[in-house]
């Protein structure tokens, strides 16, 4: 699947290669988690603990050629799958040996928290996202079973061109579809999709996603000045997918995105917020539950998950690795959890919620989102690259140390 060239680049930019067409990468969170500065949105609105979290790929190829797309163009474009297959169970090994090496210069470092490091150790959730369009690996749902029998958690995006994989997809933690236009016209022009009939593929794609019983999110990206109108066209949209949640985020002006995409089309998270309670009026089923700032995204709801008194929209882990064991049909309801305190704002939370409240359950469960309100600093990506660059440095001396043979990924 990727030329050496390509190869070469995507472990320049501290991707792991797993076998001939997956990779993984550490996400900034992960590591912010590690050094006890908190964790990423999906903590705050679900519950997922960062630092435990792997952020992989296992198709770095991609239909789409997004505009907004921080990976850029690195890895191959196509339609079909055309390469090897490589085996879902040295997949998994090769995945978990690639992340415990990414994190091993945490170990022994002074900025690290103890606890949250040896944590990190044990991976609980995958998220399948990373770059390309992991949906498209034929033996995913073999993958998603091995995941489930370690007891990892799985949250899978898609670009929503592939409606077939998310009609067969097993059941995932969280099933995610990109939104990334109102209308067929503004969809071309953003995802640059290869499939002619890109938009009857989105079309499809949402129907077959509204008829699964797990958790599924749409994603919007809010590109200023591009997509962010059309409330009314989103909301169809959106219904039409029947999903238990709605993410809007703002672009970030970062990668290879720079290329195609000006530092003025990034909202900020105020503009994310007023267009968010503009589609709320056409979601009567839905409500604003949650915003993480230095995130820039807003999170709704639907209504179905406000029980006596209560928003349930973390995650029972678990009770998820036991239901996917045994249940061939799981339904959203057998799996969530009360959101506690640190997981609700938007709303003015810290107002009518003490304060001390809200430190004594940071404090009780030792960790929470990263909740700064400082603009996300674009530069970070830079930064994370040579502190990665340190990391590995070290990372040979701590594997000596540690002992851990690479192992070798056999094609099926
Ligand atoms: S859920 Fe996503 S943002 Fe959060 S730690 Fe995992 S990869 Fe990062």
């Amino acid at each position: 699947m990727l030329t050496k060239e390509a190869r070469e680049e995507l472990e320049h930019q501290h991707y792991k290669i797993v076998g001939s067409h997956s990779a993984v990468k550490t996400c900034g969170w992960t590591k912010n988690m590690i050094r006890g500065q908190g964790g990423c949105y999906k903590l705050k609105f679900y519950g997922i603990m960062s630092n435990q979290c792997m952020q992989m790929t296992t198709s770095i190829s991609c239909a789409n050629r997004c505009v907004f797309c921080w990976r850029g163009y690195k890895a191959p474009v196509s339609k079909d799958w055309a390469w090897d297959i490589d085996n879902p169970e040295d997949i998994l090994a090769g995945s978990l040996k690639a992340q415990q090496k990414l994190l091993v210069g945490f170990k022994g470092s002074e900025k690290a928290s103890k606890k949250l490091y040896k944590d990190s150790e044990t991976v609980k959730h995958v998220a399948l996202s990373l770059t390309g369009e992991p949906i498209t690996y034929p033996r995913m749902n073999e993958l998603l079973k091995l995941f489930n029998q370690q007891g990892i958690s799985t949250f899978l995006v898609t670009n929503a061109q592939y409606p077939e994989a998310i009609r067969d997809l097993a059941p995932v933690t969280q099933l995610y579809l990109s939104l990334d236009a109102p209308n067929k016209e503004l969809l071309k022009s953003i995802d640059k999709p290869l499939f002619a009939d890109y938009w009857e593929r989105l079309l499809s794609s949402l129907d077959y996603a509204a008829e699964k019983t797990e958790r599924t999110c749409v994603r919007l990206t809010m590109i200023k000045g591009l997509n962010d109108h059309s409330p009314e066209q989103y909301a169809e949209l959106i219904k039409r997918g029947d999903f238990d949640f709605i993410e809007v985020k703002s672009y970030m002006h970062v990668g290879e995105s720079r290329q195609h995409l000006d530092k003025k089309n990034m909202p900020m998270h105020e503009e994310v917020v007023t267009f968010c309670n503009i589609l709320v009026k056409y979601l009567e089923d839905y409500e604003i539950v949650s915003e993480h700032i230095p995130s820039r995204v807003v999170m709704f709801a639907k209504k179905k998950f406000y029980v006596q008194g209560k928003w349930m929209t973390w995650i029972d882990f678990p009770r998820w690795n036991e239901l996917v064991q045994n249940k061939k049909e799981i339904r959203v309801e057998e799996y969530w959890k009360a959101t506690p305190v640190i997981g609700i704002s938007g709303k003015g939370t810290l107002d009518y919620h003490s304060e001390d409240l809200r430190k004594k359950q940071v404090n009780a469960q030792n960790y929470s989102a990263a909740e700064n309100i400082e603009e996300i600093d674009l530069d970070k990506d830079e930064k994370e690259e040579n502190e990665q660059e340190k990391m590995n440095e070290n990372a040979d001396e701590c594997y000596e140390e540690i002992g851990i043979e690479e192992i070798e990924i056999k094609e099926s």
